[in-house]
């Protein structure tokens, strides 16, 4: 009786602390500005199913993925026995045996044994690969290492001392059909000699063990990197990956709201609760940095560190701000979650700010916009997100942005294009081709089928200026009545956006809108995945609704109903190795297309795959406008892409995208190597019947 007093109050203890943490960190989450993230119920329930509760994302590694997964689904099922554990603690005589049919119940004891059993071997193999294997993505700048190791060992020592009140349970008293607990009835066995006294004695104390560290464990998470085993559920819940046509929508931004002054992110403040919960949610597992090109190739940024400074300002700044004492005393005291930041005085850490304190610049400007860290994040948190909002912030409110990017935005400022080429040259790439512009069809009173939106690099890009021919051609030999703007054309205001230039953005896309919306244009081709993404998916915040298709897509689809007039006969066996787009394939699933349009167009063609491909292909470096930015610091990211590619041992290389096409193109000439690269378009080009 004294015992289920004490474990009472032990139990109110704790789960009031649990509590206190709880409502501390929902408050700390305040600090971001509100954003609207219940729409699409189902599917965020789905993704919650499949990504959370299935472990889609943390088993495309199948190794850790495997362990990874034991651990959760084990502690889904376990959570079952712990309640009776607990239970058991206040009411003796509580016990799911008292409550279920026998064959039930031993389903249950059962299930707690194989899981608990699976759960102890996972994580001894975990420890193994920590401390010993050492991977590195579980290397480097801001893992917590130690924390990971106390976590471990902490799971570890639950189910060791559930195995032990189980087993010294069954020699005291053999209660079950040994067919229901087959790890502990065998330990049991083996323990067969020791005296009933010694035996209950260790089976309590196995019991208040275990029930202790349950409750130790719960209330160390809010401290701890593992506090993502409460939160990674909401998160997946809450995530920006949800609903049709929002992958990698930049958030839209209101640049004439009332008293703005400030534009972007330059502190946790400036972001949203989401944002925040995502700093909350990282396992720093590291599988985004893992995938993330700029730093595999040496450059200064690494997803996970964004997300983790996040959580580490948060932790600094929020107890100040929602006037938790203690807790911002302890923030500067431990210097641990704001290390970053170095020591200080409250107040001194209130100068501080997310910006600059945690990420630098060049940190920002190294990010291609990729998002293979967002795609490979088990948790589903948005990294980039972050950094858009940061570079929103530098450009617009602070004016800092790297000096070679300027002539870019005057450029798409004053000439529609992020070159200084005359926008009265943007059709003269279909001279001699015979193709209507919208104005021509206007004038006939007529419209077009499709409007060709060609995109400024090929529109006046040399090389690129061939995939526009290559298409236009074959939308002429399949019949299609189809118009481009040409000089009416301007750029759609990606670069700019991605680059952290809103307003320019929205002047180009505004621009754009109201050209597409005066010639009723409804359906729209376009070579670029820029375009494509752009137009069709980012528009619609401004106003503008079309359908838009990739040439890749198109042209599938043209080749499948046999409109497009081909050479049928045989060449020699030619292997092709294709380079996805991020903003094609990770940005709008678009994978199978390209390579389906190649063999089509090539029947001996055979595609040979790099080893990083499809939702983990390695971007090409362009995106995110970084192909108006010099790459001073690693390697260059399309050498090491056009290094994949080559060494597949391909006859000829291909892109579904202008910009892929110049960063391949340049990767293979400075690799000395001739194996040449095409697009997609041209392929299909070259096959038509002359
Ligand atoms: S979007 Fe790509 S380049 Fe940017 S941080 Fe993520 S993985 Fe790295
Ligand atoms: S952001 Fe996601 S992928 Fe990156 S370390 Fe954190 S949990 Fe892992």
């Amino acid at each position: 009786m004294t015992q289920n007093v004490l474990f009472l109050l032990v139990l109110v203890a704790a789960l009031g602390f649990f509590s206190y943490n709880a409502q501390r960190l929902v408050r700390y989450l305040t600090t971001g500005h509100d954003e609207h993230r219940t729409d699409h119920p189902w599917t965020r329930l789905r993704n919650v199913v499949v990504i959370g509760i299935g472990q889609s994302k943390i088993l495309r590694e199948p190794f850790a993925g495997i362990l990874h997964a034991s651990v959760f689904w084990g502690f889904v099922i376990l959570t079952l026995g712990s309640i009776e554990i607990l239970a058991r603690g206040v009411f003796p005589a509580f016990g799911f045996d008292r409550m279920l049919p026998t064959p039930v119940h031993g389903l249950f004891l059962l299930s707690q044994e194989l899981f608990a059993g699976l759960v102890l071997a996972a994580v001894v193999v975990l420890l193994y690969r920590r401390l010993v294997i050492k991977p590195r993505r579980l290397q480097g700048d801001k893992v917590h290492s130690g924390d990971a190791v106390f976590i471990l060992s902490m799971i570890a020592a639950l189910m060791v001392t559930l195995f032990l009140s189980a087993t010294f349970d069954r020699v005291v008293e053999a209660r079950h059909a040994a067919a229901f607990q087959p790890i502990s009835s065998v330990l049991a066995l083996v323990f067969g000699g020791v005296s009933p006294g010694t035996a209950r004695s260790i089976a309590t104390a196995s019991t208040w063990s275990h029930a202790l560290l349950l409750l130790a464990f719960l209330n160390y998470l809010p401290y701890s990197k593992h506090l993502h085993v409460i939160t990674s559920l909401p998160n997946t819940f809450f995530s920006n990956t949800s609903g049709p046509g929002q992958v990698g929508v930049m958030r839209p931004m209101d640049l004439e709201a009332e008293g703005v002054e400030t534009f972007g992110a330059s502190d946790v403040k400036d972001l949203s609760w989401k944002n925040l919960l995502d700093g909350y949610s990282c396992t720093e597992c590291g599988r985004c940095t893992a995938a993330c090109p700029a730093n595999i190739t040496g450059k200064p940024l690494s997803p996970r560190k964004i997300v983790v400074n996040v959580r580490q300002r948060t932790m600094e700044i929020a107890p100040l701000l929602k006037g938790d004492r203690a807790e911002a005393a302890h923030a500067v005291l431990a210097g641990g979650e704001g290390d970053d930041a170095g020591g200080g005085t409250v107040g001194e850490r209130v100068g501080h700010r997310l910006l600059d304190t945690y990420i630098t610049e060049d940190e920002l400007w190294a990010c291609t916009s990729c998002r293979a860290c967002v795609q490979e994040c088990p948790v589903s948190i948005d990294q980039l997100d972050v950094i858009n909002e940061l570079r929103r912030n530098l450009v617009l409110t602070e004016s800092r942005f790297p000096e070679e990017i300027q002539p870019a935005f005057e450029a798409m400022e004053r000439n529609g294009a992020p070159w200084k080429f005359q926008p009265a040259d943007r059709g003269r790439w279909a001279d001699g081709l015979g193709v209507t512009t919208m104005a021509e069809f206007a004038e006939r009173n007529e419209r077009p089928d499709v409007l060709f939106w060609v995109g400024c690099m090929a529109s006046f890009d040399d090389r690129a200026k061939k995939i526009a021919v290559a298409f236009a051609r074959i939308l002429n030999a399949a019949g299609i009545r189809f118009a481009i703007l040409a000089q009416e054309e301007s750029c759609n205001g990606d670069p700019a956006r991605r680059m952290g230039n809103e307003y320019l953005y929205q002047m180009l896309a505004r621009q754009a809108i109201e050209t597409l919306d005066r010639y009723h244009v409804t359906t729209i081709v376009t070579t670029c995945p820029h375009c494509f993404h752009q137009i069709g998916n980012e528009y619609p915040q401004l106003g503008g609704h079309y359908e838009v298709i990739h040439h890749s897509t198109y042209i599938e689809r043209l080749l499948q109903q046999e409109l497009v007039p081909l050479r049928t006969e045989n060449g020699k066996q030619l292997v092709v190795a294709y380079h996805d787009s991020c903003y094609l394939g990770r940005y709008n699933d678009v994978y199978d297309a390209p390579r389906e349009t190649l063999k089509r167009a090539l029947p001996v063609v055979t595609v040979a795959e790099p080893p990083r491909n499809r939702s983990r292909g390695l971007c090409c470096g362009a995106g995110g406008g970084r192909m108006w930015m010099e790459e001073r610091v690693g390697k260059r990211i399309n050498v090491e892409r056009t290094e994949e590619l080559l060494g597949t041992g391909a006859d000829a290389l291909a892109v579904a995208c202008p910009f892929c096409m110049t960063m391949i193109s340049d990767g293979a000439k400075a690799l000395g190597s001739d194996v040449p690269v095409y697009d997609i378009a041209e392929v299909v080009a070259g096959q038509l019947e002359r």
